[in-house]
């Protein structure tokens, strides 16, 4: 797959659901049934979910970041400005992220680094619209099909890789793929859905890869809590009827474009950016005789 557009036109053409272009295109590829494809998304999901519940009761200590989850889950409870949605979305990214600088076991999709996105935008919409939806686990695996099909564009046609693209080739990414899942959950069209990946992908163009002392923990665990909002908001910019001026997939390529005009130093080699401030050279310098 490498075009959002492509795929939108299979859809019209054969008067299909998005998830249901995603799955013809990815059997005639592979040679995979649509239904094997289906259930093997679904066991992703359940994977997914697992790793979510396992993140929210996890003790186990990064080395650098502080846990973040409960505080923004307590906040959440008590209400605060973005609502409810957002702020478990975050809640739910941080913990994710949380537990994989922990060494917990997450689905890397589609990275490592910005596992938590996905599953804050997905169980977030569950907890709070997924409520009177029938068959809300097939809804969600159709919106993990979406979001898959788009992030397959995006490594298509860019990147998925920090240390190749900079962080919006992961966390942007990540955003894209969970504003198109959010958009097709509240059974927006196929431009909508186009329109939610280039809102959010043009959103966050540039970010770079800095990580403090070469470890998933700063800044990515909080760009994970703080990038759902902004897949959201374009999600429902797009539902609302808002367009991108420039198509998803013009969106993607300049991404890559831009991506391969980083500077290595910005690109996951901690050799910039947030990495060589002084407060991160003074706490890697700790690293040295923190016991784990
Ligand atoms: S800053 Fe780099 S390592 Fe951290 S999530 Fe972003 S791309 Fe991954």
């Amino acid at each position: 797959m490498r075009s959002l557009l492509d795929l939108t036109k299979l859809a019209d053409e054969l008067d299909m659901y998005l998830h249901e272009a995603v799955l013809a295109t990815d059997s005639e590829a592979t040679g995979v049934s649509s239904d094997e494809i289906f259930d093997l998304i679904s066991s992703r999901l359940k994977d997914m979910r697992r790793s979510a519940e396992e993140a929210s009761s996890s003790n186990n200590p990064c080395r650098l970041v502080p846990k973040t989850g409960p505080l923004m889950r307590a906040y959440s409870e008590k209400g605060g400005m973005c609502g409810g949605f957002i702020l478990r979305a975050s809640a739910i990214a941080l913990e994710v992220a949380t537990y994989n600088a922990s060494m917990g076991r997450i689905v890397a999709a589609p990275t490592a680094g910005s596992c938590g996105i996905l599953p804050g935008m997905l169980f977030a919409w569950e907890e709070f619209y997924g409520k009177d939806v029938a068959d809300k686990e097939r809804k969600l695996t159709e919106a993990l099909i979406v979001a898959g099909a788009v992030g397959e564009i995006i490594a298509n046609r860019a990147t998925l890789a920090g240390a190749e693209g900079g962080c919006q080739a992961e966390c942007g990414a990540a955003a894209a793929m969970g504003s198109a899942a959010l958009a097709y959950l509240q059974g927006g069209s196929c431009e909508a859905v186009s329109n939610a990946v280039a809102l959010t992908l043009k959103s966050v163009l540039g970010l770079v890869c800095d990580p403090v002392g070469g470890l998933v923990e700063s800044p990515c665990i909080k760009r994970n809590g703080l990038l759902v909002s902004v897949g959201a908001l374009a999600a429902d910019m797009a539902m609302a009827g808002i367009t991108s001026l420039i198509p998803a997939d013009e969106v993607i390529d300049a991404m890559g474009q831009i991506g391969r005009s980083i500077p290595p130093s910005l690109r996951e080699t901690s050799r910039g950016g947030l990495a060589v401030t002084p407060t991160a050279k003074k706490l890697v310098k700790g690293l040295g005789t923190k016991k784990r």
